[in-house]
């Protein structure tokens, strides 16, 4: 990672284990997408080169939810499908994180409809609102890097019995994305 070239030849670092385990679990959270519709296509630019999820550490999609850790809800979700989310969710090991994608999985988007889940919210717990119809890439980052923030600050919200309750983040709707930290140098002669 470049840090060994940062420090004097011999030295030591010492710290807390619990920042260890905290930066390891941030580095490495791992998705299941849970993509129906177009929101799923963003959710794929996401992971190629040009947005590169791997410099988060989360490009790594599991499509077993008992290796994954993040769930993120990518397109409308029908009443049928429903069940399938949940077992999913259920399957999968904590601490583990649930992403709504898009207006479409957040409120039910354009699809007013008996057959639409109006809101994954009201069946399994959201940590992380993305809104957009479909949103960028740009603010699916966001929103992983607000739960790494979480993880980082070993900030996990708790109720009074221990039971962990969702972050209830939104990414706001006209969030601006920095620019890449490096001029893109591909493609542009
Ligand atoms: S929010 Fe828009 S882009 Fe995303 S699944 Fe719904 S209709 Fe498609």
């Amino acid at each position: 990672m470049g840090i060994e070239s940062a420090l004097p030849v011999d030295s030591i670092l010492t710290t807390q284990l619990q920042r260890v385990v905290n930066w390891s679990r941030r580095s490495s959270v791992w998705p299941m997408p849970f993509a129906t519709a177009c929101c799923g296509i963003e959710l794929m630019a996401t992971a190629c080169s040009r947005f590169d999820l791997a410099r988060f550490g989360a490009e790594v999609m599991r499509f077993s939810p008992r290796q994954a850790d993040l769930l993120i809800v990518a397109g409308r979700v029908s009443v049928k499908m429903l069940p399938v989310l949940q077992r999913i969710y259920m399957q999968m090991t904590e601490p583990k994180w649930v992403i709504s994608m898009g207006a479409c999985a957040s409120t039910g988007g354009v699809f007013d409809t008996y057959a639409v889940v109006q809101g994954v919210d009201q069946f399994i717990p959201v940590d992380v609102y993305v809104p957009g119809c479909p949103p960028r890439p740009e603010m699916l980052i966001e929103a992983i890097m607000a739960i790494q923030r979480i993880i980082d600050n070993d900030a996990i919200p708790r109720d009074g019995e221990g039971a962990r309750l969702p972050l209830n983040i939104a990414v706001q709707p006209n969030f601006e994305p920095r620019s890449q930290p490096v001029p893109v140098t591909v493609g542009t002669t």
